[in-house]
Parts: structure tokens; sequence; C-alpha cells
């Protein structure tokens, strides 16, 4: 059991204390940035690119100051700290490895900066050299490697000198999608085994859900929402956090109610329709009516609590699934996601269709950027 005040320090690792950030003076590329990172946790900052999600890492490494704000580490604020002693691992996309040495060279660098006696650099690079399965790698040069084992030795090399924390600046983003995804699992294993705090950044969404215990989306300079990747899917915040994780239908519309835990949501074409959803806006104020593709049915005969009509206008062949497209006659246009079974239902193109949805499958948001 930890004591209150080691629990404390804990659970808040890594700080950011309304954190701005500008490079010129004028513009804020970070408005207000708060976030508390527990020890040993994977924390993502996702969002689009030139939203400020590298300028963060660059505040937190020590390469960049902090405009205004704080940020801690173990409860110390580190504004006086030199990068060098803030004891954090980085990997990059384009890995920064030394083209002229070899990779146990590439591996012993931060061992001999930090003046570690030679044997124990030499331990410590066969260890790390097969944590990443390249064991046999030590003498060859960054040149005669591929991608995905350059990219292995540069993350060997962000946690030979054990650091506390590792920051990961869209370190798979030069990879293709097998190798991507294979070394996602890697990430994972060496964060779960060796229990560093991962800031991790990427704007590949998928790559978000599947790695991390929270994720903060990044939009233009502010975080529109920070939590676990059910909630964020499942309960996003405003509509960009519902478009920006997984795929949406959006309607626009206009809240009429709001009575007993549900709101009654006048769409653009005029049709009426119900939703349960707990961040609704309130009465009078415009909204997004999102609802998830797999969420949306083709009417079929039988209906649910919400109908609208529609346009089909193209079926899409993916295999395991089917997806239909139509468009509403206020020109919203719609998608549905059905499961590739003898169910799936044949259109005419132009066909008007009736689309139908759940109380529950549906919610009504803040209508964002
Ligand atoms: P992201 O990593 O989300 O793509 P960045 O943090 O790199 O976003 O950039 C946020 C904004 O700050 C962008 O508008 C970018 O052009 C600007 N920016 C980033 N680095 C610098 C810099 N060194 N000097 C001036 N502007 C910068
Ligand atoms: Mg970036």
């Amino acid at each position: 059991m930890l004591s209150g005040s080691e629990s404390n320090t804990d659970d808040q690792y890594v700080r950011f204390v309304n954190v701005k950030k500008s490079y010129d003076q004028q513009t804020l590329v970070v408005k207000d940035f708060n976030l508390n990172a527990r020890k040993g946790e994977f924390v993502t900052l996702l969002g689009p690119s030139g939203s400020g999600k590298t300028t963060c890492l660059m505040m937190l490494a020590g390469f960049e100051d902090v405009t205004s704000g704080s940020i801690l580490i173990d409860g110390q604020p580190v504004t006086n700290i030199a990068p060098y002693h803030r004891n954090i691992g980085m990997v990059f996309q384009h890995y920064a490895l030394f083209p002229h040495m070899t990779i146990g060279e590439n591996l012993a660098y931060p061992l001999k900066v930090r003046k570690i006696p030679a044997d124990e650099v030499k331990r410590r690079v066969k260890e790390s050299l097969a944590l990443v399965e390249l064991a046999d790698f030590s003498k060859r040069y960054p040149g005669q490697l591929s991608g995905g084992q350059k990219q292995r030795v540069a993350l060997a090399r962000s946690l030979i000198f054990e650091p506390s924390i590792v920051l990961m600046d869209e370190p798979l983003g030069a990879l293709d999608k097998n190798l991507r995804e294979q070394m996602q699992f890697e990430i994972k294993r060496l964060h779960e085994d060796l229990g560093f705090t991962a800031i991790y950044v990427t704007h590949d969404q998928t790559e978000a859900l599947t790695m991390s215990d929270r994720i903060a989306v990044f939009n233009d300079g502010i975080v529109e929402q920070c939590a676990a990747p059910e909630t964020l899917y499942e309960q996003p915040a405003n509509s960009f956090v519902a478009n920006f994780i997984g795929e949406n239908n959006c309607i626009p519309g206009t809240v009429t109610k709001v009575e007993n835990g549900k709101a009654e949501i006048q769409l653009a074409d005029g049709s009426m329709v119900t939703t349960s959803n707990p961040n609704c806006p309130p009465s009078g104020d415009p909204c997004m009516m999102t609802i998830r593709p797999e969420n949306l049915f083709i009417a079929n005969g039988q209906s649910l609590a919400n109908s609208i009509d529609a346009d089909f206008t193209t079926r899409l062949y993916v295999g395991d699934s089917i997806r239909y497209f139509f468009k509403m006659p206020c020109g919203s246009e719609l998608m549905v996601k059905t499961l590739n079974d003898n169910q799936a239902p044949v259109l005419q193109h132009g066909a008007r269709t009736q689309l139908t949805w759940d109380v529950t499958g549906g919610l009504a948001l803040d209508r964002q950027a």
C-alpha cells in the first residue's frame, strides 16, 4: 500500500497545469493544456496535424520553453531542469539514429554520456538488443536495417538508460500498416514489462484507441476531451470528438425539449427524433445529431424509435461488412454498416429508404468545427 502523499504524486506523476505556448508572442498554439498522467500510465495525445501535440511533448522534454503555466514531474516543477536531467526517453518518427555508428554504438551512446562504466554499458546494450529481438544486429549500421528494425533500435535506445518517462512522437508514422500494427504490440509489451510512463503522440485514431489507457483529443491548441478509449467512443463530449474517434453520421438539428433524461431534436429536414444522451446541449440550442454507422439500420418493414427518409446512393463491399450510403433531402450524407450476411438488402440507386435508430443509438452533441 502506498501512503497518502506517495499515491498522490503517483497519480499525478506528469502534470501540465494551465500550460500555454506561443512561438511568436502573438498566437497561442497551445491554449490551456492540463493533464495529470499516473505513474506507469499510457497517455496519448491525439489530434490533427498542427493542433499542438508535438509542442506539448517538446515542452515536457525541455526542448521548448513554456510561455505560461507549469509542468511538473513527480511533484517537482521542471522549468529549471535541463532536458538531459529530466530522465526522459524519446522516440521520433524518423528514428534519429547516428548513421556513422553501429547499432551497438548507437545504443551505448546515452549510457556513455551518462558516464556508465564500460562493462555495464556492454551488458545493457546486449540486454536491450535482446529486448527488441535484434540480438545479432550489434555490428550493423543503421543503413543496413529495415524501417521497422531501425524503429526498434530507436525504441531500445530510448529505454536503455531506464527512464521513468518515455515520449513517443508518431513513432510508427513511417512504417506500413502491418509493421505498424506489429510495433504497436511491441510497444505495449515493453510498456507493460518495464512500467514507464508513456506519453504518445499520434494522429491515427485506431492506434490511439488500441494502445492507450487515456487519450487527450487535441483540436487547434485545446483538449476537447481527455478520457479512456471506451468513453471517447461511447460518450464523446462534442461533435469534434465524435467525428475524430471512429466513423459517424452527422445531421444538424436544434434541441427542442429536454425532459426526464431524454431530449427531442428537430433535424434539418424537419423530422423530430429523440435521444437519451446526457451530454445533450440545452433546449433551444443548435446541435449535431450523431449516429454511429453500426447503430443506424435500413428499416425493412420494422422501425425503431427514430426514423428518417434518405435516398440510396452507393453500396460498398468490405468483405465482412457492407456499407450503404444515403443522402437526405436536407443534404446530409449517411452511412449504414451491416454484417455481410444473407440479410443484407439489395437497393436500387436513388431509392427513397427509411433509416431507423434507437433512442440510445444516437447522440445530440454540441456542434464543433
Ligand atoms: P502537431 O504536433 O499537433 O502537428 P505542433 O505542435 O507541431 O502540432 O504545431 C502546432 C503549431 O505550432 C503549428 O501551427 C505549427 O506550425 C507551430 N509550430 C510548431 N513548431 C514551431 C516552431 N518551432 N516555431 C514556430 N511555430 C511552430
Ligand atoms: Mg507533431
